[in-house]
Protein backbone atom coordinates (compact mmCIF):
# COMPACT_ATOMS: atom_id res chain seq x y z
CA UNK A 1 0.00 0.00 0.00
CA UNK A 2 1.32 3.75 -0.71
CA UNK A 3 2.72 4.63 2.48
CA UNK A 4 0.79 7.86 3.03
CA UNK A 5 -1.97 6.06 2.21
CA UNK A 6 -1.47 3.35 4.54
CA UNK A 7 -1.00 6.37 7.33
CA UNK A 8 -3.89 7.71 6.55
CA UNK A 9 -6.17 4.21 6.72
CA UNK A 10 -3.65 3.98 9.88
CA UNK A 11 -4.81 7.20 11.18
CA UNK A 12 -8.61 7.18 11.03
CA UNK A 13 -8.60 3.55 12.80
CA UNK A 14 -6.56 5.06 15.72
CA UNK A 15 -8.76 7.62 16.85
CA UNK A 16 -11.79 6.35 16.00
CA UNK A 17 -13.58 8.94 14.63
CA UNK A 18 -12.13 9.33 11.11
CA UNK A 19 -11.05 12.37 12.13
CA UNK A 20 -8.19 13.84 9.67
CA UNK A 21 -6.40 16.77 9.09
CA UNK A 22 -4.21 17.21 5.78
CA UNK A 23 -1.55 19.13 6.84
CA UNK A 24 0.49 18.08 4.19
CA UNK A 25 -1.60 18.22 1.30
CA UNK A 26 0.25 19.31 -2.05
CA UNK A 27 -1.87 20.44 -5.55
CA UNK A 28 -0.07 17.04 -6.96
CA UNK A 29 -1.64 14.80 -4.46
CA UNK A 30 -5.16 15.34 -5.98
CA UNK A 31 -5.30 11.15 -6.27
CA UNK A 32 -4.51 11.10 -2.42
CA UNK A 33 -7.00 13.69 -1.53
CA UNK A 34 -9.92 12.25 -3.19
CA UNK A 35 -8.57 8.80 -2.01
CA UNK A 36 -8.57 10.36 1.67
CA UNK A 37 -11.93 12.22 1.24
CA UNK A 38 -13.44 9.10 0.75
CA UNK A 39 -12.32 7.54 3.49
CA UNK A 40 -12.67 9.99 5.67
CA UNK A 41 -16.64 9.51 4.25
CA UNK A 42 -16.59 6.08 4.71
CA UNK A 43 -15.25 6.09 8.29
CA UNK A 44 -17.93 8.70 9.41
CA UNK A 45 -20.39 6.04 7.71
CA UNK A 46 -19.25 3.15 9.70
CA UNK A 47 -19.15 5.42 12.66
CA UNK A 48 -23.58 6.12 11.89
CA UNK A 49 -23.72 2.49 11.29
CA UNK A 50 -21.84 1.18 14.65
CA UNK A 51 -19.60 -0.15 12.51
CA UNK A 52 -16.25 -1.17 14.39
CA UNK A 53 -13.44 0.85 12.24
CA UNK A 54 -10.28 -1.52 10.97
CA UNK A 55 -8.04 -0.59 8.75
CA UNK A 56 -9.34 -3.55 6.79
CA UNK A 57 -12.88 -2.89 6.57
CA UNK A 58 -12.00 0.79 5.13
CA UNK A 59 -10.08 -0.69 2.43
CA UNK A 60 -12.76 -3.14 1.88
CA UNK A 61 -15.28 -0.76 1.47
CA UNK A 62 -13.47 1.73 -0.11
CA UNK A 63 -13.43 -0.69 -2.73
CA UNK A 64 -16.76 0.61 -3.73
CA UNK A 65 -16.43 4.48 -3.27
CA UNK A 66 -16.24 6.79 -6.05
CA UNK A 67 -16.36 5.34 -9.83
CA UNK A 68 -15.97 1.35 -8.52
CA UNK A 69 -19.62 0.69 -8.54
CA UNK A 70 -21.29 -2.87 -8.80
CA UNK A 71 -18.47 -4.91 -8.43
CA UNK A 72 -17.77 -9.03 -7.33
CA UNK A 73 -16.19 -9.85 -4.76
CA UNK A 74 -13.13 -11.21 -6.93
CA UNK A 75 -13.38 -7.59 -8.49
CA UNK A 76 -13.38 -5.98 -5.25
CA UNK A 77 -10.30 -8.46 -3.87
CA UNK A 78 -8.14 -7.28 -6.97
CA UNK A 79 -8.63 -3.60 -5.75
CA UNK A 80 -8.17 -4.78 -1.90
CA UNK A 81 -5.08 -6.69 -3.19
CA UNK A 82 -2.79 -3.57 -4.45
CA UNK A 83 -3.71 -1.55 -1.03
CA UNK A 84 -2.87 -4.72 1.44
CA UNK A 85 -1.86 -7.89 -0.21
CA UNK A 86 -2.42 -9.78 2.70
CA UNK A 87 -6.36 -9.57 2.87
CA UNK A 88 -7.63 -12.66 1.24
CA UNK A 89 -10.53 -13.62 -0.70
CA UNK A 90 -12.11 -15.78 2.46
CA UNK A 91 -11.73 -11.79 4.40
CA UNK A 92 -13.15 -10.16 1.45
CA UNK A 93 -16.34 -12.20 1.59
CA UNK A 94 -16.97 -12.46 5.22
CA UNK A 95 -16.24 -8.53 5.28
CA UNK A 96 -18.62 -7.63 2.53
CA UNK A 97 -21.30 -10.05 4.76
CA UNK A 98 -20.92 -7.77 7.75
CA UNK A 99 -21.12 -4.52 5.98
CA UNK A 100 -24.07 -5.68 4.13
CA UNK A 101 -25.70 -6.81 7.26
CA UNK A 102 -25.19 -3.06 9.04
CA UNK A 103 -26.96 -1.45 5.83
CA UNK A 104 -23.48 0.13 4.45
CA UNK A 105 -23.32 -1.99 1.53
CA UNK A 106 -26.24 -3.62 -0.85
CA UNK A 107 -25.74 -7.21 -2.40
CA UNK A 108 -27.83 -7.69 -5.73
CA UNK A 109 -27.92 -11.22 -6.76
CA UNK A 110 -28.76 -10.83 -11.04
CA UNK A 111 -30.20 -13.86 -12.33
CA UNK A 112 -29.38 -16.04 -9.74
CA UNK A 113 -26.21 -16.53 -11.11
CA UNK A 114 -23.59 -14.13 -10.15
CA UNK A 115 -23.27 -11.11 -7.39
CA UNK A 116 -22.60 -7.37 -7.52
CA UNK A 117 -21.94 -4.86 -4.52
CA UNK A 118 -22.69 -1.96 -3.97
CA UNK A 119 -22.37 1.33 -1.50
CA UNK A 120 -26.11 1.49 0.06
CA UNK A 121 -27.27 4.57 -1.06
CA UNK A 122 -30.46 6.68 -0.32
CA UNK A 123 -31.09 7.74 -4.07
CA UNK A 124 -33.03 4.78 -5.59
CA UNK A 125 -31.91 3.53 -9.14
CA UNK A 126 -32.25 0.17 -10.81
CA UNK A 127 -30.55 -1.91 -13.08
CA UNK A 128 -29.36 -2.79 -16.89
CA UNK A 129 -26.87 -5.86 -16.76
CA UNK A 130 -25.09 -7.62 -20.00
CA UNK A 131 -25.97 -10.98 -19.97
CA UNK A 132 -22.59 -11.43 -21.93
CA UNK A 133 -19.99 -9.55 -19.98
CA UNK A 134 -22.29 -8.90 -17.01
CA UNK A 135 -21.91 -5.12 -17.09
CA UNK A 136 -24.16 -3.66 -14.76
CA UNK A 137 -25.43 -0.26 -16.04
CA UNK A 138 -27.46 2.52 -13.20
CA UNK A 139 -30.46 3.96 -14.46
CA UNK A 140 -33.22 6.08 -13.13
CA UNK A 141 -35.94 6.86 -15.63
CA UNK A 142 -38.91 8.96 -13.56
CA UNK A 143 -41.67 7.56 -16.42
CA UNK A 144 -40.89 3.82 -14.95
CA UNK A 145 -41.30 4.95 -11.68
CA UNK A 146 -44.69 6.56 -12.26
CA UNK A 147 -45.69 3.55 -14.39
CA UNK A 148 -45.01 1.39 -11.50
CA UNK A 149 -46.88 3.58 -8.73
CA UNK A 150 -49.71 3.48 -11.35
CA UNK A 151 -50.20 0.22 -11.69
CA UNK A 152 -49.61 -0.51 -8.22
CA UNK A 153 -52.68 2.02 -7.66
CA UNK A 154 -54.86 0.19 -9.68
CA UNK A 155 -54.54 -2.76 -7.94
CA UNK A 156 -54.95 -0.98 -4.56
CA UNK A 157 -51.30 -2.03 -3.64
CA UNK A 158 -49.25 0.00 -1.68
CA UNK A 159 -45.47 -0.18 -2.90
CA UNK A 160 -42.91 -0.95 0.06
CA UNK A 161 -39.99 -1.43 -2.29
CA UNK A 162 -39.07 -2.36 -5.87
CA UNK A 163 -36.36 -3.27 -7.72
CA UNK A 164 -36.06 -3.71 -11.54
CA UNK A 165 -33.58 -5.68 -13.48
CA UNK A 166 -33.39 -5.44 -17.15
CA UNK A 167 -31.62 -8.17 -18.82
CA UNK A 168 -29.58 -7.46 -22.23
CA UNK A 169 -26.63 -6.67 -24.34
CA UNK A 170 -24.22 -3.84 -23.65
CA UNK A 171 -23.27 -1.19 -26.42
CA UNK A 172 -19.75 -3.16 -26.18
CA UNK A 173 -20.98 -6.06 -26.51
CA UNK A 174 -23.56 -5.27 -29.15
CA UNK A 175 -20.24 -3.62 -31.24
CA UNK A 176 -18.34 -6.78 -31.05
CA UNK A 177 -21.22 -9.25 -31.60
CA UNK A 178 -20.96 -6.92 -35.60
CA UNK A 179 -18.02 -7.11 -35.69
CA UNK A 180 -17.62 -10.89 -35.57
CA UNK A 181 -20.50 -11.05 -37.94
CA UNK A 182 -18.80 -9.38 -40.22
CA UNK A 183 -15.60 -11.03 -39.74
CA UNK A 184 -17.92 -14.78 -40.53
CA UNK A 185 -19.50 -12.94 -43.29
CA UNK A 186 -17.37 -10.28 -44.92
CA UNK A 187 -19.34 -7.98 -47.12
CA UNK A 188 -18.52 -7.92 -50.98
CA UNK A 189 -16.05 -5.43 -51.83
ZN1 LIG B 1 -21.69 -6.59 -22.30
ZN1 LIG C 1 -26.69 0.14 -8.53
Amino acid sequence: MNPEISWIYKKITRNGKGDLKMKSAKPAQNDLNRESEEIKQLASKFRSLNIQITPQRLVIASALTGTNKHLSVEDIHQIVRKKNSKIGLATVYRTLNLLKGKGLIEEHRFNDEFSRYELHTEAHHDHLICIECETVIEFDQPVIEHLQDLAAAEKNFTIVSHRLQIYGICENCAKSRQSQKREKHPLPS
